[in-house]
This record gives C-alpha cells, structure tokens and sequence, in this order.
C-alpha cells in the first residue's frame, strides 16, 4: 500500500531517452547516427561478439556463458536486437551484471540458460506452431482462421527477434534447436496468392499484415500491396503489425515511410478503410520520445490508431503494477491505446515465461477501475483452435491439473466438416510449476505418455 491507500497510485512520467554513450561500444555514437534507421540495423547485435563489444568490461563472464549455452541448448529465436531494444536495458545507469540480468526487456530479448526452467522447459503440450497458423494457410503465408478476418505474413523477418516469439516455428533464422520452416513463393507470388483469395472471398473483411514484421517490408512492396489491399471494396479494416515502431522507431521517422503512409492512410481515409498500426510493448523502459515521435507522426499523418498488444510475461510485466505503469505511459505519453496483453503462447521452452490462467484472470481483475475504460486492456489467451479468449471466458478450470476448457463460436478453415466443432471443449494448459504438488505429481506420471 503507498500513500494514496490505494494498491496502486498512478505518477506521470514523462519519457526519456537513455543515454547510449554510458554504454562503451557507442561512447562515440552521434545523435545523427543513433536517430538513422540505417545506422540501427547497421549496429543491430546478433552474436555474443557484438554484445560485448558494446557492453565491454561492464558484464562478467558468467553472463555470456550463459548466453551462449542458452543459444546452443535452448533458444527457439537467433539474436537481433537494435541498438534502440538494448540501450533501454538498464536504462538510467552504466550496467552491472546483476542488473542486466533481472532487467525485464532483457529477460525476453537476450533470453539466457539460467532464466529458463530446468524441471519444467516445456509443457508436454507445448508445439512450434502452438496456434497451427499454418495449418490453417489458405495461401502462403495467410491465415484463414476467424470467419471474417485474416492474418497476411508477408515475410518471415523482423528487426529484432523476441525469446518468446509465438511465430518461432516460421519467424527468423534457424537456431542449434529449430529448424525454421520455410517461404517458398517468390514474395511477388506470395502478395498475388493472397490478393487472390481475398477478391474472391468478401466475407473476410479485416486484414492483419504482419509477419514477421511489416518494417522488413521495402516500403516500395509494402505499399503497392497495401494500395491492392485498398482496391478490394470488401476490405473494411486493416492492421499493420510492426514491433519496429518500438524496437526501430527510426525506421517509422524515415521520410519515404513517413510519406508512404500518408498516401496510404489518405487513400484509406477516402474509401473508408480503417487503417490501424499495431504494436508489441511489453514493459513500460521500452518507450522513449522516439517510439513516441514514431507513434505521433504515424497519426498525424492519418493513421487512425495506433494500438499495442503486449505479452504477459514472468518476470517481464506480469505484476499489475508493471502492467499499470506500461499502459499509463502508452496511453498518457505515447498516444498508444493499450489494447490487448496476450498470454504468452506454449510454444518450447517458454515455461519460465508463462502465468497461469487464474494469475492472468487476477491481473485483469487488479488493473480494472485506473486507465480510462477504452484504454483498459484485455488480458486474453490464445486458445488452440479456438481463437483470442477473454480471460474469464472459461467453461471450466481443473486448478489441481491446470487445465482450462474453453468453447468456441465460429469453425475455422479447418473445420467446415468438423460436426462437433462448435460443441467441443478446448483444453489449455497451466504452466506445471504453477500446480499444487498434487498436480505436478501427476503431470509426471504423464510425462511419459504424451507425445512432445
Ligand atoms: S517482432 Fe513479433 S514476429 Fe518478430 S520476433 Fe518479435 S514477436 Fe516474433
């Protein structure tokens, strides 16, 4: 309790830009340089070398050790991180290794062995493609699973790689652990492919384009597509997915971009498209004045909304105080709307990282009441063949086992034949250590018998 007598007092604070020459490898770096999209993709740090080389003497040895034997025996993402991701880890003093190590950006995005857990690394359900997005590909790369809306992964790229990356059966290079799945289309076929099947189904209405991440799209292909997007009357809402506008703001300030998406976002205006960027915050240290500019010039130039849809992470955001303080600062001064936060997806390796249903639906339930009702983001779980679920949406909890059953009110393009589709109940899985011992005893009894 603090001094207002409330569980949780709101401080406006306003963003700061932390000082990347207090780290060694850009003591030199100029302004100019640090605000150039090309310099940030440039310097972006894709091995232990280049970390050390910008952290130099400031981290002992232990950490890289335990990096690296994370990146031999555990990562399910290579390493990319922009300059911009990594200058707010430990953002407001020259690092130390224990503060490098509990840092929450740092603990999703330079994932090491000792973060991981070693009884349970893997829920026996966890799968590569744990939401089976590719099972559900109309065409390469587009996602047919809710009736009126589809997901375009235009590239299988970003310009930064996330530990927890729900796409890691398809997004970034292969690691020691996971052999990536492949694009094979040409990405001219790929655009037309999708291009096609939307002319020819008007009852999909709404059109999330990611990927990876629209950033890694020359904005020369980006825009003609979106432009192909905007010709098809049918199209009423699309959604650009870019992490970039937080982890490579730079990119989003470029003046071809900035220019690009006026003529998008006035074309949409004029045919009455809603045009929306989405992005992925997950702690409230990631959001600098630059994220802010990118965000404001994005509505500025007619972009509707910008919007984030964060992941609920152990150790990163998952207290409804970090949550609180990251939507005040999307809200309050990055003219983000906080939108959604995700449970983390089982996907390998990822048990460290989960909560639990009942944490999630007791966070949901402590961040009501503060943020403006429009801005009070929903905590939902990604439910296997089921979709987005609200949190509370639940038809039954077995809370010794940690199982959840979910239903579901549309079949997804799997399903047209599937009778039960609709009346079935869809498990989702507690992260075992969460269980009581009861619970947990009985998951190792499983282990044995389920297929990973
Ligand atoms: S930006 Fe998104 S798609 Fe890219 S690695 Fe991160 S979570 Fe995955």
């Amino acid at each position: 309790m603090n001094e207002t007598g409330q569980p949780y007092q709101y401080q406006r604070r306003e963003l700061v830009e932390p000082d990347w020459t207090r780290l060694p490898g850009w003591r030199h770096v100029t302004r100019e340089q640090w605000e150039s999209a090309q310099w940030q993709r440039a310097n972006c740090v894709k091995n232990l070398k280049q970390l050390r080389a910008v952290l130099g003497d400031l981290i002992d040895e232990r950490f890289y050790a335990d990096l690296a034997e994370d990146q031999q025996q555990h990562a399910t993402m290579s390493m990319l991180v922009p300059p911009q991701m990594l200058n707010t880890m430990v953002p407001h003093e020259a690092p130390t290794t224990e503060a490098l190590y509990a840092d929450p950006v740092r603990r999703y995005m330079i994932p090491v062995a000792s973060d991981r857990r070693p009884d349970w690394p893997s829920h026996p359900y966890a799968t590569r493609d744990s939401l089976h997005e590719h099972d559900m590909w109309v065409a390469e790369g587009l996602t047919h699973r809710y009736p009126t809306k589809v997901l375009a992964e235009l590239l299988p790229t970003c310009p930064q790689y996330c530990g927890h990356c729900t796409r890691m059966d398809l997004v970034g290079n292969s690691t020691p652990t996971v052999d990536k799945l492949k694009l094979t289309l040409k990405p001219v076929d790929r655009y037309e492919g999708m291009i096609a099947y939307l002319k020819t189904h008007p009852g999909v209405r709404d059109v999330v384009v990611s990927g990876g991440d629209v950033a890694n799209v020359p904005w020369k292909n980006l825009e003609s597509f979106l432009m192909r997007l905007l010709d098809i009357e049918t199209i009423r809402d699309i959604r650009l997915a870019t992490k970039a506008l937080m982890g490579l703001p730079q990119h989003w300030l470029q003046p071809d971009v900035v220019e690009g998406m006026e003529r998008v976002a006035r074309t949409a205006a004029r045919r009455g498209v809603n045009l929306a960027i989405h992005t992925h915050v997950n702690h409230a240290n990631s959001l600098t004045p630059l994220v802010a500019k990118a965000a404001q010039t994005a509505l500025e130039v007619g972009v509707r909304d910008v919007r984030n849809q964060g992941v609920l992470m152990r150790g990163v955001n998952a207290t409804s105080a970090d949550l609180l303080d990251l939507c005040f600062a999307l809200q309050g001064e990055a003219g983000i709307l906080p939108y959604y936060f995700y449970m983390c997806d089982m996907i390998p390796n990822a048990e460290h990282w989960r909560v639990a249903v009942w944490q999630a639906q007791q966070l949901q339930h402590d961040i009501m009441g503060y943020l403006p009702g429009y801005a009070t983001p929903r905590i939902v779980c990604d439910v296997p063949f089921v979709g987005k679920r609200w949190v509370h949406m639940l038809t039954e909890y077995d809370r010794e086992h940690g199982i959840s059953y979910w239903t579901k009110n549309y079949r997804t393009s799997i399903e047209a034949d599937d009778a039960e589709a609709l009346s079935r109940r869809y498990p989702y899985y507690d992260p075992i250590d969460t269980l009581p011992e009861s619970g947990q005893k009985w998951w190792r009894k499983q282990e044995a018998t389920v297929a990973v």
